[in-house]
């Protein structure tokens, strides 16, 4: 809708510059900084999920719970460790698998999801280009993780989230054909940049505020050396992060 907006506007100034400014010194400077403008909004569209300037995304919840989110499992160590965490604490969360990770990994998959956690699409491939890939492409990368998943969970995920977390308007029509929705984060981790468990920890601790969406990743060392210690110390400042009662309906709200 945003991105709809941004081509009026952008189409309405160059018309009227045209008409008005076509004579004037300025004429092509103008034309140059208005097509800046709506560049630089249209990039900030595609980086930034938060904006929802293509299409609608969950970017934090409606209720004062925490939500844990971990992407690009399953891993075939590291996501039962953290599943073991969770489990300690009775806490549930959601894991955006990627289809070719789930098909080699199919014992943990289904452990994911037997322990009640919920399990979101994150394409088939993880291909990093996928922000560039046309509505097919797109459709195909999405349906063979819907595929993969339900070959061995039996379930069909309602809920997606880009790789890399890049979005375009071709998403915006694949996700919406598909009738899915598309969840992203209010706390990114940085998990896959900070090399020690100490600075993660204390980075998640400090930062996690009520209604956060939390953004992991299972697939890494540092994130399951840092879980426990992150979850005790946000418990400890009063977080309470999702459970079994909450974790059906709390991206629905
Ligand atoms: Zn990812």
């Amino acid at each position: 809708m945003k991105h709809k907006i941004n081509i009026f506007i952008f189409s309405a100034s160059i018309l009227v510059t045209c008409l008005f400014f076509s004579e004037t010194e300025h004429f092509y400077l103008i034309l140059f900084i208005l097509g800046l403008l709506f560049f630089i909004i249209l990039s900030a569209g595609v980086i930034f999920m938060k904006f929802n300037y293509f299409m609608k995304n969950k970017n934090r919840l409606n209720s004062a719970k925490v939500l844990l989110t971990f992407d690009d499992g399953p891993h075939n160590s590291n996501t039962d460790k953290v599943l073991r965490i969770l489990k300690s604490h009775e806490i549930k969360a959601v894991f955006f698998v990627i289809g070719d990770r789930l098909t080699k990994n199919k014992e943990i998959a289904l452990k994911i999801a037997q322990e009640g956690h919920i399990i979101g699409n994150h394409s088939q491939t993880h291909n990093p280009m996928m922000s560039l890939f046309s509505k097919r492409r797109l459709n195909t990368e999405i349906n063979q993780a819907q595929e993969s998943i339900f070959q061995i969970i039996k379930i069909k995920p309602s809920i997606f989230r880009p790789p890399i977390g890049y979005t375009n308007p071709n998403y915006a029509a694949v996700i919406k054909k598909l009738n899915m929705k598309c969840i992203g984060w209010s706390l990114r981790s940085y998990d896959s940049i900070y090399k020690t468990s100490d600075k993660l920890i204390s980075r998640l601790v400090k930062k996690t505020k009520p209604g956060d969406i939390v953004l992991l990743h299972d697939n890494l060392d540092v994130t399951c050396a840092s879980l426990n210690q992150y979850i005790i110390k946000a418990k400890s400042n009063g977080i309470i992060f999702a459970s079994s009662e909450d974790i059906q309906n709390i991206l629905d709200d």
